[in-house]
């Protein structure tokens, strides 16, 4: 059996993204000086990643809204300049198909 990426596999649900207002907001730029980069285990959607210069890139589509890279990350967790996690607005964010 074929194993399924990530992105197959969140695709079988449905996001309705509000791209013009995220629902989380991360300053890839301020992110270089992180030294744990804990976003990048903690979150089961793997829209945390790192590019081939090393560096975090977020997309909030695909977000399960689980709440985990908030937990993990003080800037997250504080609403650090630059920073921000919200639950999407009323009627958005993922649809499951499944479970
Ligand atoms: S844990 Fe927070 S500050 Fe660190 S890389 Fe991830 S999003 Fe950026
Ligand atoms: S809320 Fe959960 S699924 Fe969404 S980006 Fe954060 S860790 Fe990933």
């Amino acid at each position: 059996m074929k194993k399924l990426s990530m992105d197959d596999r969140l695709a079988i649900n449905k996001f309705d993204s509000a791209d013009e207002t995220p629902h989380i907001i991360v300053n890839c730029l301020e992110c270089k000086s992180c030294t744990h980069k804990a976003c990048l285990y903690a979150c089961p959607a793997e829209r945390y990643r790192l590019n081939d210069m090393g560096e975090v890139l977020f997309d909030h589509v695909g977000c399960l809204e689980c709440g985990h890279c908030r937990l993990v990350c003080e800037r997250l967790y504080s609403s650090s300049m630059g920073y921000s996690w919200n639950h999407p607005e009323r009627g958005r964010g993922v649809i499951f198909r499944q479970g």
